[in-house]
């Protein structure tokens, strides 16, 4: 696929046609294999202009483009010497990035650049064009591995390859959700084989149940960092062994537990084997909590005790918990485990009792199942949630396993999670920010100097700020009509309004995205329904609504929200002011973030653990209406965007949701639809772009990944000191 051109990496100042014309289209077939274009328009922008629809029809993955676009065709479109200077401008610049030595990483955390983090997670949420998460974790996941890229960290991750990938959704006749799955063709991503000194792919293998399975893993590029994905889909396995990697958290609890049992100790095979020689294991969630066994194992190997082993073990472990349901917790018959962990336990014998233990609150009690989580946190030296609110939940949900601690002793602090500004952009927002910010901005957008500046006038005018909202409103209506349209070509007539009719460009949006799980309230807003009616067809301040959001394929409960909200959407007043949009994913996600004005997140409280969607639409002007839960009230000042309630809640759930209804449509009618429509002479809303302004200043400095990373590893990946 790389033509006649070589794979090297000479200069870009070559000034022989032919030669540079070689270089650059080596260039393009390196930068399609490094997702550092995800976070960069003028990338992204090189490889939609090669192949316009294959760009759209592959979910914007440049393999595919490269693939499509022939080496004698590059050849002559490299000539043109206008697209060879975007070319060459956007090489160098992934050059200099890639070359970086002077990082904050390596001023401040030297020694993971000998021996790196490694990051251990089930799902990572990179981009629309490789599907393998199944929601807001995995997203995280990815935002995180992007800013330790940036920041220059010694830093891997570890995950699992997953075949099929995540589902699809399309909505059927009765407004069910349908599930597809597609094969992602490693060929066709940005997915290199792990090999060893020879070239030869490296084949690992360990125990599952009473036999050996193989595994491979591939290699994504991050920038600067690897992610290695295992793999068991290899002709040398069974076929339930090929099968395991093939669906995100795929199958029954067997499934389950032999996927994790291979994340974690797979994951510290690979790295044994690829020589890397990690100082931190991070488990992201209580999936990867196996490493642990793991890694006593090798110490019992090597002639340790068990409880030298485990406390070597918990130098090098730490834990981020995101879960402040109590069922979200993985919990495993013990004999479930012991079945699919029968062979690798062996060596485990003299300590069953033990092993058993670490996954038990009370290790004497037979009956407890095996969780994941006390597991981690039994292993780990350090332990944090995802939100300030959330680290309190989950000292109180954990108290048990400290029982002489008070509550706001036990050992489980928080780092609030953030997003990756830049991959959160759009083309639109890239160049507002690059126009007035200059080009060197990617390098500062996650500044608290740079978002300052959103609060000055004479940087960004309250008319470039409204003419934004607009551009970014009427793409994403253009968006989901689009969308829309392939849906009504496929049921006919029947289903909704067509497509050109919905949606007003200039009403105010309000956006709902979220995976349709119970506590988020999905249909929250519609609790009173003749109230949102009348709020929404107020024709001089007309309010519509775009909802998105995928149900777990086993969550019936979630496909009936889905479900009620579709019914509501073809079938109410609303008709043409309310739509769901198909196959909520990163690509939608971000269209809607960017385009809303206002963006909803209602969930149960304190059940959203931090939430992070909210943080993408900052840097776009578009606000939070939210329930004081997670990220939000940290920061929410009510000048910056809305609050739903207060800092507090009602402990039965069935008074929150009745609170929470009425309070989200008395702020609806009271504060939000006035401020966006108090309107002066000009037609702009001085007060709603006043918000804007602060949000963008409050936010997006705070609420990234890079605010974050860094903060892992000043509290939790650097070694204590002794
Ligand atoms: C950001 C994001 C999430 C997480 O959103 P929450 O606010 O945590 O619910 C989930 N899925 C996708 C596709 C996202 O982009």
């Amino acid at each position: 696929m790389d033509g006649d051109f070589p794979a090297d990496e000479v200069s870009l100042n070559h000034t022989n046609g032919h030669t540079q014309t070689s270089i650059l289209g080596a260039g393009l077939n390196r930068l399609a294999r490094n997702l550092w274009w995800t976070w960069n328009q003028e990338a992204q922008a090189v490889f939609e202009e090669l192949s316009p629809h294959s760009w759209r029809y592959f979910q914007h993955n440049p393999v595919e483009v490269m693939l499509e676009v022939s080496a004698a065709e590059l050849r002559v479109r490299l000539k043109d010497p206008i697209f060879a200077a975007k070319v060459k401008s956007v090489l160098e610049a992934f050059d200099v990035y890639m070359a970086e030595v002077q990082t904050w990483g390596r001023e401040n955390a030297p020694s993971l650049a000998e021996r790196p983090v490694a990051y251990f997670s089930a799902e990572f949420g990179f981009h629309e064009s490789l599907p393998i998460a199944a929601g807001g974790l995995g997203i995280l996941s990815a935002d995180h591995a992007k800013s330790a890229s940036d920041l220059g960290l010694g830093f891997v991750g570890l995950g699992l390859f997953y075949r099929e990938g995540y589902f699809r959704q399309s909505i059927n006749h009765e407004n069910w959700q349908v599930e597809t799955n597609t094969l992602l063709d490693p060929k066709r991503l940005p997915l290199e084989p792990v090999v060893d000194e020879s070239g030869a792919p490296v084949i690992a293998s360990m125990y599952l149940a009473l036999g050996a399975i193989k595994f491979r893993a591939w290699r994504l590029n991050v920038g600067r960092i690897p992610i290695f994905l295992i793999d068991t889909d290899l002709p040398e396995n069974e076929g339930p062994a090929r099968d395991l990697t093939r669906h995100v958290y795929g199958g029954d609890s067997t499934n389950r537990v032999m996927q994790e049992l291979l994340l974690g100790i797979g994951g510290v095979r690979l790295l044994r084997t690829m020589g890397i020689e990690p100082s931190v294991f991070h488990m992201n969630e209580g999936h990867a909590a196996f490493l642990t066994l793991e890694l006593i194992r090798e110490k019992l190997a090597a002639g340790m005790t068990f409880e030298t082993a485990m406390a070597a073990t918990r130098e090098e472990c730490v834990f981020t918990t995101h879960t402040p349901v109590e069922a979200g917790h993985d919990r495993f018959n013990p004999d479930l485990l012991e079945y699919a962990a029968a062979k690798f336990l062996r060596p485990f014998k003299k300590y069953r009792k033990e092993v058993i233990g670490l996954g038990r609150v009370n290790p004497d009690d037979d009956n407890e199942p095996f969780c994941m989580t006390v597991l981690a946190l039994k292993t780990a030296r350090a332990a944090n949630g995802v939100s300030e609110l959330h680290g309190r939940v989950s000292r109180s949900m954990w108290r048990c396993l400290w029982p002489d601690k008070d509550e706001d002793e036990v050992p489980i602090g928080s780092i609030t999670n953030g997003v990756h500004l830049l991959s959160w952009s759009t083309p639109t927002t890239w160049d507002f920010w690059k126009r007035r910010g200059g080009a060197d901005w990617p390098d500062r957008a996650d500044s608290e100097e740079f978002w300052a500046r959103a609060e000055d006038p004479s940087f960004v005018s309250d008319e470039e700020i409204w003419a934004l909202r607009y551009v970014l409103r009427r793409k994403l209506i253009e968006f989901c009509r689009h969308r829309l349209y392939i849906q009504n070509g496929r049921f006919g007539p029947g289903g909704y309004l067509p497509s050109d009719v919905v949606l007003d460009p200039a009403a105010l949006t309000i956006g709902f995205g979220r995976r349709a799980a119970t506590y988020k309230r999905a249909t929250l807003l519609f609790s009173d329904m003749s109230a949102i009616v009348e709020l929404a067809k107020d024709a001089n301040r007309p309010v519509q609504f775009i909802f998105s959001g995928k149900a777990h394929p086993r969550d019936d409960e979630g496909k009936r929200l889905i479900q009620k909200v579709i019914h509501l959407s073809k079938h109410s007043p609303l008709a043409d002011s309310l739509i769901f949009v198909e196959n909520y994913d990163v690509e939608v996600a971000r269209a809607m973030v960017s385009g809303c004005d206002v963006w909803l997140n209602v969930p149960r409280r304190p059940l959203e653990a931090s939430g992070t969607s909210g943080m993408k639409g900052a840097a776009h002007g578009t606000l939070n209406l939210s329930i004081m839960d997670g990220w939000w009230r940290e920061v929410c000042d009510g000048a910056n965007g809305f609050a739903i309630g207060d800092d507090s809640h009602p402990d039965d759930p069935d008074e929150q949701d009745r609170r929470d209804a009425a309070e989200l449509l008395r702020v609806l009618s009271e504060e939000v639809v006035p401020a966006f429509y108090d309107r002066d002479a000009a037609g702009i809303p001085r007060r709603w772009i006043q918000m804007i302004r602060r949000s963008m200043a409050g936010l997006s400095p705070r609420y990234n990944t890079r605010r974050m990373v860094r903060e892992y590893v000043e509290k939790v990946y650097l070694p204590p000191l002794h």
